[in-house]
């Protein structure tokens, strides 16, 4: 078996997220999509949230799991059997603080690897700051985020108001 994880904060989950997990369904057994519990991110969404719209945007992927974890991503990796991390990549800016991450991960766990998937093009410039900066002023969120998650994406950055 070929198990991925696929870590990250998620909130929310966007299109850019979308495509990679997908890519990543189709070249591993399983994935586990593994969402980041650390308030000290500050996320605008609860993890409940984050793992419904999850749920929901995979429900059509029978080899893809939401989950979610805190502490040590490699202790999460290893307690999953998986043998890689996926992560995306964007423009150059990911980069350094990815590669940082990756080779930090690898002197932790040299049986672990980090798997870099190049993104869309027409997702490279997708986060998930710019969706919620985007629906808090109230702009549309089409082609940015999967249609059954935003209507609720909508109405949470309505009720708060602010970013
Ligand atoms: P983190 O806080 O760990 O960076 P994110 O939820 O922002 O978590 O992102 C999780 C992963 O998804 C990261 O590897 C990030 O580079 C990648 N990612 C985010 N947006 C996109 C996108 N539009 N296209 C491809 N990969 C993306």
């Amino acid at each position: 078996m070929k198990i991925a994880v696929y870590p990250g904060s998620f909130d929310p989950c966007t299109n850019g997220h979308l495509s990679i997990i997908r890519r990543t369904a189709a070249v591993f057994d399983r994935v586990y999509v593994a969402i980041l519990n650390n308030n000290s991110k500050n996320p605008l969404f609860t993890l409940d949230e984050r793992i419904d719209f999850l749920t929901r945007i995979t429900r059509d992927l029978p080899n893809v799991e939401i989950d979610c974890f805190s502490g040590m991503l490699i202790d999460y990796v290893h307690a999953k059997n998986a043998q890689v991390i996926i992560r995306g990549l964007r423009a150059v800016s990911d980069f350094e603080y990815e590669f940082q991450m990756a080779l930090t991960n690898r002197k932790l766990a040299p049986d672990v690897e980090t798997l870099f998937m190049a993104t869309e093009a027409r997702y490279s410039y997708l986060s998930s700051s710019i969706v919620k900066e985007v629906a808090t002023l109230g702009g549309c969120l089409d082609d940015l985020v999967p249609d059954e998650i935003r209507e609720d994406i909508l109405q949470k950055t309505n009720k708060m108001g602010v970013l």
